[in-house]
């Protein structure tokens, strides 16, 4: 899938629409999602141009790969959920029901979350 500049999480990063930012650092950024689907949910994404986990980790820096995987830790430590525990997620192409290409990490908490995923 080719990045596509116009997606909502690029607009974010240039400015263009507003984000309840929870974290920024040199290649990361953290912030509430719209839609939360837990009491807490909050989405870490690179600030470079990759589209999904396998996009970044082909193609990122070793710089980039090392401050978003310590963000993602970093930010869960930060909104308090690392002590209760949560769940970390991130969508993929098609079958894994990515709706925006741009690389995120979901982090939810907040309450129990139940199994991995819904039984068929
Ligand atoms: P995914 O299905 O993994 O691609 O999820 C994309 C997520 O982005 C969804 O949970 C949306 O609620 C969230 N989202 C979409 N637009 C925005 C926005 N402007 N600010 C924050 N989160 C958003």
């Amino acid at each position: 899938m080719a990045y596509d500049p116009d997606n909502v999480f690029a607009k974010i990063l240039r400015g263009e629409i507003p984000c309840k930012k929870v974290h920024e650092d040199a290649h990361t950024l953290a912030f509430h999602d719209i839609r939360p689907q837990a009491p807490v949910h909050v989405l870490v994404i690179p600030k470079g141009a990759y589209v999904s986990w396998d996009d970044f980790t082909a193609t990122a820096s070793d710089a980039e790969v090392m401050a978003f995987t310590r963000a993602v830790g970093a930010v869960a430590r930060m909104i308090g959920v690392a002590d209760a525990g949560y769940r970390l997620l991130s969508n993929v192409g098609a079958n894994g029901h990515q709706e925006v290409p741009h690389l995120h990490v979901h982090i939810f908490g907040g309450r129990p979350l139940g199994r991995m995923l819904p039984k068929e």
